[in-house]
């Protein structure tokens, strides 16, 4: 039965009572009637909303998180940073294989889909093998982040990584980043290499790493050369020591330094633009790029605040991303998202338009169109056209039971920490049942399997 009846549902006009819901065989939406009468032996379900979309992924990285958190030796803890955490997800890079990358996504992959993500841009830069050789086939390690996707049915977004230096002016790789190693040649090969693989549920657009792993005119062949329509994104402005070193280089800050050289427009997806001043807020917003905010991490890393408030006032898009997989939560990122701003401007209430003043319905539905946009696939909305990506919320549950739409998204982003994600429809097939994922035991071994694996190579 390819059909639900929602007695609310969250559509891009706002929430409405007694949806019908209907998809095809290749999991698009072909009907979304409100005030629709319940056909009979069609699933019911209370509060249906649009699944969210993860924009920034390195998925190997779930296998890292909580391990990072222990002092340095030293009073001041060694001056703990991005930069020292950075040395220790390279250690943990270099030893990983395309096997243990598969199962390592795939639990990632079920886990954000049991917490409500349906879509997912992965910034995947561990192109060769451990000790920087190329692999018989250049894409394999992008191909086993698709057979991941494919196996847990999220739908993937693939971000083969530019990486070419180790930092502004063209600086030569590390050692330990030689596994990263490509040029614009290898990139635009990988992408054709994944052409194959495209569909509905699956695109391949192209990132280069950051301006410190990608000259200027690298970043322009790249784009000149992908295919019209692809999305491109790229790590800017995370770190201070990253400002410095831009405007040491180049005497512009990074994100003026890309616009100014590259036509940034809606193809593109700023990741993290942690650091803006007010013009670069301004030009972002203009632009119609997305920024890719990722809050658990960056709070993780110490990265710092997204001036969120005046780039929504100047009509910025925007997204979220889970990026090390601190969280594998939309609730826990947009929670932080609005927090951090309460906590740096010391009051409540910040992201909102005049036309939605509502905190969680702004949250939710803003960055399901921002994410829908970085992703380059049909996502974000309930409508007729799009995939059949959505979440059923659990109105049994004491948050939800009887409370009026006005209030779902509230209570669903800022109450408590159950799981309130019942079921999940990803590309029109029901991948979580009552909380679980439906390949849940047989991913959780094989990835439990890898960790083993590369417990014994650490020891
Ligand atoms: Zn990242």
């Amino acid at each position: 039965m390819r059909a639900l009846f929602a007695r609310h549902a969250l559509l891009p006009q706002g929430w409405q009572r007694d949806v019908l819901l209907e998809w095809d065989v290749h999991g698009e939406l072909t009907r979304v009637a409100p005030q629709a009468a319940p056909p009979l032996g069609v699933a019911r379900a209370d509060y249906v909303v649009p699944g969210m979309v993860n924009l920034h992924s390195h998925a190997f990285q779930r296998a890292l998180g909580g391990l990072t958190e222990r002092a340095a030796a030293g009073a001041d803890g060694g001056h703990d940073s991005f930069w020292t955490w950075r040395d220790l997800m390279y250690r943990f890079a270099a030893r990983i294989t395309p096997e243990q990358i598969e199962a390592i996504a795939a639990q990632l992959f079920s886990e954000c889909l049991r917490h409500g993500y349906t879509s997912l841009c992965e910034f995947h830069y561990l192109q060769r093998a451990p000790g920087g050789q190329a692999y018989a086939r250049p894409a394999e390690t992008a191909e086993r982040i698709a057979a991941a996707g494919h196996a847990t049915g999220m739908g993937v977004t693939l971000l083969p990584v530019l990486y070419s230096h180790a930092g502004f002016g063209e600086q030569p790789l590390r050692p330990q980043q030689q596994r990263f190693r490509t040029g614009v040649d290898d990139i635009l090969g990988i992408v054709d290499a994944l052409g194959v693989l495209r569909g509905p549920q699956l695109e391949v657009g192209a990132a280069p790493h950051s301006l410190r792993a990608a000259s200027i005119e690298q970043v322009r062949e790249l784009a000149a050369g992908l295919p019209a329509g692809r999305p491109l994104h790229i790590h800017i402005a995370e770190q201070q020591a990253e400002v410095e070193q831009s405007i040491a280089h180049t005497r512009r800050r990074p994100v003026e330094y890309l616009m100014e050289h590259i036509g940034v427009d809606e193809r593109w997806c700023l990741v993290h633009a942690t650091h803006l001043n007010a013009d670069e807020t301004r030009a972002l917003a203009r632009s119609g790029a997305i920024a890719g905010l990722c809050p658990t991490t960056e709070a993780n890393l110490g990265d710092g605040l997204f001036p969120l408030q005046d780039y929504i006032e100047a009509g910025g898009r925007f997204g979220i991303g889970s990026d090390s997989h601190v969280s594998h939560s939309p609730v826990e990122e947009l929670r932080w998202l609005e927090y951090g701003q309460r906590l740096r401007h010391q009051r409540r209430n910040i992201a909102f338009t005049p036309e939605q003043r509502d905190i969680g319905q702004y949250l939710w539905q803003a960055a399901l169109r921002g994410g829908a946009q970085a992703t380059g696939r049909k996502v974000g909305a309930l409508e007729q056209g799009r995939r059949a990506d959505l979440l059923v919320l659990d109105g049994t549950h004491p948050n939800l039971d009887g409370v009026a739409d006005a209030d779902v998204l509230g209570r669903f982003l800022f109450c408590g920490n159950d799981n309130l994600v019942r079921d999940v429809l990803c590309g029109g097939r029901w991948v979580v049942q009552a909380g679980r994922h439906m390949a849940q035991d047989a991913i959780a071994q094989r990835y439990r399997q890898a960790v083993h694996e590369l417990r014994e190579v650490s020891q």
